[in-house]
């Protein structure tokens, strides 16, 4: 078992929290050549890194709180992580309505937009467009007219939050990272009062090992204070969470044309955006003290993203029945008092308890990378200071992300564009060959050859895609169940209930047979 030669094994670098954060960390120390194991405690991406706005966004809103550093920071790392993953981020173009007596102004708006596009060193081709009141009718004819003056197209990265984290690890598990899910740390061991290890227990076998490393980080989110709690000598409480929920509906229930971020009734921001035959609507931002892994969507959540839709959209207004889904997610952001949850800035902070324990907070998706380089800097410079040892700097933003094997753009759009013709030889349609290449990237030819295998060998009443994407994720990404399968692999929780509904059954019994084979 993975976990037993783990227990025997000492690492350089044990990081508790498999989202995006630790998959980031994992990332960068084992490109340094550090030895890496990472545990989370549920199934990767199971906490806040799959319950996000799945944007890689350059974060305009935070110039509004005059937070220049991150919006230059996340504003380039979107250029990046298109680049190192082109299947996991798709050009987004966003509508921004500028309405008579909203926060925006035309002329600020644009200035801040200018100022935006310089410090995120924006392409040329991606810059914004101002809008007429004509054009901006035009380009999402949906929009409530009155007190509309125009609007401002840019662009924003589209992506998949929890495969983003999964294909994160799975390149740092080829360059020797040893992660596991269902692994929960539980206490610390210490020598000469310095953190040396962790005791960490299997979620399924409840059986528990002891993990050794020089250096362990705490990069576990929402729950960083209650991991700094295990310590012997507990540090003060950092975070301050909030909770963001979004809602599904049908696209036929709000067909827009494009994505539109909007200033909503309370001058908060909120994001419109069809995917794969939906629209999903977020977020909301309340302060939050509940349980942790379950955050629920309580009926004001819902009736204020309704509100704040049927305000701002005309057509048949949203009802809570035509919410078909939706998710909860918290944010683990920095304790400031005094300010409101929409306030506090996204930034992250790093660190360091009285053991030796690394502690990384706050941040977002898109800065994952340069928290993670952040994090592995500091490890460096210690390591550094010991005899004849050498850690070499960042290199993450020249590793390709698993399942990239494009060398640019021309080549991903050639693949998509030869996998299409290739998935309707194995009986797929378009749309289903398309999301294969994105939820995949390079690998969705894998997921083609299971697919003429199964077909060769089993006959099931479960359709073969989804068999051919669970023997794929059980085997390269380790799913342990139809929740990982549907919620976090395929994202099917969210824009496909009705088919998970329908075969949920039959995949629980798949994987189970899968598993115990
Ligand atoms: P998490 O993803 O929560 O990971 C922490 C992990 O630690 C969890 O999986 C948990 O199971 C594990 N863990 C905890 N305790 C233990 C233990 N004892 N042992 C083992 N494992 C443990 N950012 C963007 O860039 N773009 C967006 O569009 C965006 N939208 C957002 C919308 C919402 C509603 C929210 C809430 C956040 C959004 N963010 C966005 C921010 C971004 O999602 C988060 O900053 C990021 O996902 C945090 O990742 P993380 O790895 O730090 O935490």
């Amino acid at each position: 078992m993975i976990i037993e030669q783990m227990s025997t094994t000492e690492f350089d670098v044990l990081v508790i929290g498999g989202g995006i954060t630790g998959a980031g960390i994992a990332l960068d120390a084992a490109s340094r050549g550090l030895k890496v194991a990472l545990i989370d405690m549920q199934d990767f991406a199971g906490g806040t890194s799959g319950r996000s706005t799945k944007l890689i966004h350059g974060g305009l809103r935070y110039l509004k709180q005059f937070d220049f550093k991150l919006v230059a920071e996340v504003g380039k790392e979107r250029e990046i992580i298109h680049r190192i993953a082109p299947h996991l981020t798709h050009p987004e173009p966003m509508l921004l309505p500028i309405v008579k007596g909203g926060s925006l102004g035309k002329f600020s708006t644009r200035i801040a937009m200018w100022i935006y596009e310089w410090m995120a060193g924006v392409k040329k081709e991606e810059g914004h467009k101002l809008l007429n009141r004509e054009e901006t009718e035009n380009a999402e004819p949906l929009l409530e007219k009155k007190n509309l003056l125009g609007g401002i197209l840019f662009y924003e990265y589209r992506t998949d939050d929890a495969r983003l984290t999964i294909e994160v690890l799975k390149e740092a598990a080829i360059r020797g990272v040893s992660a596991l899910n269902y692994t929960k740390a539980i206490s610390f061991c210490y020598e000469n009062n310095k953190i040396t290890g962790a005791i960490v227990q299997d979620q399924i076998t409840e059986q528990e090992y002891t993990l050794k490393s020089k250096y362990i980080v705490n990069a576990s989110g929402p729950w960083v204070d209650e991991l700094d709690d295990l310590e012997i000598y507990k540090s003060p409480h950092k975070l301050q969470i909030t909770k963001g929920v979004h809602i599904v509906v049908d696209h036929k229930n709000l067909p827009i044309k494009q994505a539109v971020y909007f200033d909503a009734l309370d001058k908060r921001m909120i994001f419109v955006i069809p995917r794969e035959g939906k629209t999903y609507i977020g977020t909301t931002d309340t302060f939050y003290t509940g349980e942790l892994k379950n955050p629920q969507i309580t009926v004001e959540d819902k009736e204020y993203l309704l509100r704040c839709v049927n305000t701002h959209f005309m057509g048949k207004p949203l009802a809570p029945e035509d919410i078909e889904s939706g998710w909860a997610g918290l944010r683990p952001l920095i304790r400031k008092r005094g300010k409101g949850p929409s306030e506090i800035s996204r930034k992250d902070e790093l660190f360091e308890s009285e053991s030796g324990m690394i502690i990384i907070a706050g941040g977002k998706l898109t800065g994952y990378r340069r928290m993670a380089e952040r994090v592995v800097n500091l490890i460096a410079k210690k390591i550094n200071t010991q005899p004849n040892k050498k850690i070499g700097s960042c290199i993450t933003d020249k590793i390709s992300l698993s399942g990239k094997e494009f060398s640019s753009d021309y080549d991903f759009q050639k693949f998509n564009n030869d996998f299409l013709s290739n998935g309707s030889e194995h009986g797929l349609s378009q749309k289903e060959s398309e999301l294969l290449v994105y939820r995949y990237g390079y690998h969705a030819l894998k997921i083609l050859a299971i697919i003429e295998n199964l077909n060769k060998i089993e006959q099931n009443e479960l359709p073969v895609l989804l068999r051919a994407q669970i023997h794929y994720c059980i085997e390269h990404e380790m799913c342990m169940n139809a929740d990982d399968f549907f919620t976090r692999r395929t994202g099917m929780s969210y824009f496909d209930v009705e088919s998970a509904n329908q075969n949920k059954q039959m995949v629980k019994e798949y994987i189970l047979n899968l598993i115990h084979q």
